[in-house]
This record gives structure tokens, C-alpha cells and sequence, in this order.
């Protein structure tokens, strides 16, 4: 009775995760579940991963690494930078948090746009920051009008690249040209969970960036998608040695569990699961695509490990659907695209499964 909370906390509607495949299992009396709906990786952990984990459960006994040292090492060597510049989160989500509480204060704009990641603004909302909500043009970040959106009260602006939900992305020279017109105090974060799947081409190597003293810029990167560890929490921010000073004083001293670094020290080393994990989602899109533009639906292209779908259709009755038939997706509503959905790509079994029942769903 009378409990008295912060006011701000009523702006803010927590983020709906995808359901687990037990829950769903349990609700509907399903024996099989498969869940396309989080953009998890369809493999297994490699079993270097999986035997590292279990000679790392010996010592849980014991408090992890607070410093992360051997990941830590083995991270910089991978990348060629300094363990300096590298900041370890309970998933990446983590490194968000740590970029909005340590640099930006009551009052500060922090800048996202419309159909992105849905943390950025939860997490800047909980800071009491002013959260400008700029519109994306298509499915895509319109980085124009993002510039135009910035006053001096301008503090962070948030970069998903490629963009979860829609998979589109910013490419090398569009990437550049607008960073070279952001004013030099602004902090730039560029959340790159899905690099590994995205890389070549004309997406952006932006590790350079960080060496830029001039520069706010800080990548997020992160374990749970191409390594395949997304139950056990573990991503990295990379930045300049003085930014990241300022994000661990805000970093709980053994945020990142034993078993996180251990797993990840040993994904690090297995090219081939990597290889593997991004050979799955190319081959599989190809596959997604050419399925897709056969229904009458319009598949968006993006450059991530999942495909944003216009159904068309009542999605929401799409979604049911395919969940009752213990294929859960995600509706995408929530950003507000009605009509849509979005699944990730799965091993070929999930994907032959998704698509006969959801072309079920389609004639429905
Ligand atoms: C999945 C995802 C993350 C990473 O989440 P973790 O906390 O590292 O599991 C970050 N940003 C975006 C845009 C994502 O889609």
C-alpha cells in the first residue's frame, strides 16, 4: 500500500522477450517446439564450448573473474587492440545500460530510431533521459533526419547496424558520411550484435573508429548470436581507453558470470562453429527468400541472421497460429508493423517445418 516509485518507471513498457519453448510446450501439450522467434543461433555450443563450461563449473564455488582477464586477453589478441579498450557485459544488453548510466544525465536527448531495438529507449527512459524518437524511412534508419534531430542537448545517439527488428543496414560510406557530420561531444554507439553475419561487402569495419581521439564511439558486440551462447550472457563494448574507464565505475564488480567467459574463451578458438553458425544463416536465407517470393507475401531484405516478413495478412493470427502448432515466431506489432512478422533462420528441419505450417496459415 502506498508504495512510492519513480514516476518515470510509467513510461516504460517492459520489453516482451519471445516465449520460451518449454513454456509454450507446457501450455499447449506440444512434444515438439521450435522456437524461431529470438534470433538465436540454431546450433548447439560447439563441444569445446560445452567441455569448457564443464571444467569452468568446478570453481563456481569461487567468484568469477571480476577483471575477465583470459577472455579479456584473448578478445584483444582476436581484434588487434588493447584489453583497454574493451568492456565485458552480461550480454551486450549489459554495455547499453553502462553507456547510458555513466554519460548521460537527467535531461540529456538521447537519440533512437523508430523500428529499432527496443532496450535503447527502455534503458535511456530509466536514466530520466529525453528519449527522441526519430521516424525510419522504409524499414532503415533515416540518418538525415537523425542529424537534423540533434540540439546541443544532444548526447547519445544509438545505432543498431544491422537493425534488429528489420535486418537493414548502414552501409561504409553511409556510415561515415554521418559521422563526420555528428558534432564531436556526441556519443556515438554503434550496436553491431549481428557483425560477424553482416561483415563484407560494403559493411562498415568500424574498429578504427574507436582510436579516433576526437571521437565518442562505442561498438557493442556480443556473444549470443554467431558464437551461440545466448543463455549464458556475454557481450563486449569496445572504445577508447578513456570512455571505458568511465563505463566500468558503473559496472557491478563480478558482472559476468565464470561460465560466460569460459564458454567464450573456447567459442573465440573454434573458427570452424563460427564458419559453421554464418554459412547456416547465409545458405538458409538464400533458401527463406526463394521459399517467400514464391507465397504471397514480401520477405525484407537485411543482412542479419533473421528475415522481417509483410504477411500481408493478420499477423497476429498468423503468429497464433503457427505457435499453436509449436512454431513460435515474433509478431511485430509491438513496433508497430502490423502485418508482420519476424523468424529467425533455423537448421533445415525448422525451416521446412515453418514454412508448411505457415503457408497453413496463409490460406486461412
Ligand atoms: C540480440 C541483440 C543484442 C544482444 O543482446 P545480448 O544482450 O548480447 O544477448 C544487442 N543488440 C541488438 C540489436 C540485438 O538484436
Amino acid at each position: 500500500m502506498g508504495l512510492k516509485y519513480r514516476k518515470v518507471l510509467d513510461n516504460i513498457t517492459p520489453y516482451q522477450p519471445g516465449k520460451p519453448i518449454e513454456e509454450v510446450k507446457r501450455e499447449l501439450a506440444l512434444k515438439e517446439v521450435f522456437k524461431l522467434a529470438s534470433n538465436e543461433n540454431a546450433l548447439h555450443p560447439s563441444p569445446k564450448v560445452v567441455d569448457a563450461v564443464a571444467r569452468a563449473m568446478q570453481d563456481v564455488n569461487r567468484y568469477p573473474d571480476g577483471g575477465c582477464f583470459y577472455i579479456r586477453e584473448a578478445l584483444s589478441k582476436k581484434l588487434g587492440i588493447s584489453g583497454d579498450n574493451i568492456i565485458f557485459g552480461n550480454g551486450s544488453d549489459e554495455v547499453i545500460i553502462f553507456a547510458i548510466r555513466a554519460l548521460v544525465s537527467p535531461g540529456d536527448e538521447v537519440i533512437v530510431s523508430d523500428l529499432t531495438f527496443l532496450i535503447y529507449q527502455i534503458a535511456a527512459t530509466v536514466e530520466n533521459a529525453d528519449v527522441k524518437v526519430v521516424p525510419a524511412k522504409g524499414y532503415g534508419y533515416d540518418l538525415d533526419a537523425i542529424l537534423d534531430s540533434i540540439t546541443d542537448k544532444t548526447k547519445m545517439i544509438f545505432i543498431a547496424n544491422p537493425n534488429n527488428p528489420t535486418g537493414s543496414y548502414i552501409s561504409d560510406t553511409e556510415l561515415k558520411n554521418f559521422i563526420e557530420k555528428v558534432p564531436r561531444d556526441v556519443v556515438i554507439f554503434l550496436d553491431e550484435a549481428y557483425y560477424e553475419f553482416a561483415k563484407g561487402d560494403d559493411y562498415p569495419e568500424t574498429l578504427s573508429l574507436i582510436e579516433n581521439e576526437e571521437r565518442n564511439v562505442i561498438i557493442a558486440r556480443t556473444f549470443s548470436k554467431a558464437y551461440g551462447l545466448a543463455g549464458l550472457r556475454i557481450g563486449y563494448g569496445l572504445a577508447r581507453g578513456e570512455i571505458i574507464k568511465i563505463l566500468n565505475k558503473v559496472r557491478e564488480p563480478f558482472n559476468v558470470n565464470s561460465l560466460a567467459q569460459a564458454a567464450a574463451i573456447a567459442a573465440l578458438e573454434d573458427d570452424e562453429y563460427l564458419k559453421d553458425s554464418v554459412d547456416l544463416v547465409e545458405k538458409g536465407k538464400k533458401d527463406f527468400f526463394k521459399r517467400l517470393e514464391a507465397l504471397d507475401v514480401v520477405p525484407i531484405p537485411g543482412r542479419a541472421n533473421f528475415v522481417l516478413i509483410n504477411t500481408n495478412r493478420d499477423s497476429v493470427k498468423i503468429a497464433d497460429y503457427l505457435q499453436r502448432k509449436g512454431i513460435i515466431v515474433r509478431e511485430m506489432s509491438p513496433w508497430g508493423l502490423t502485418g508482420h512478422i519476424r523468424v529467425n533462420i533455423g537448421l533445415s528441419e525448422e525451416n521446412n517445418r515453418f514454412f508448411e505450417v505457415f503457408e497453413e496459415a496463409l490460406k486461412r
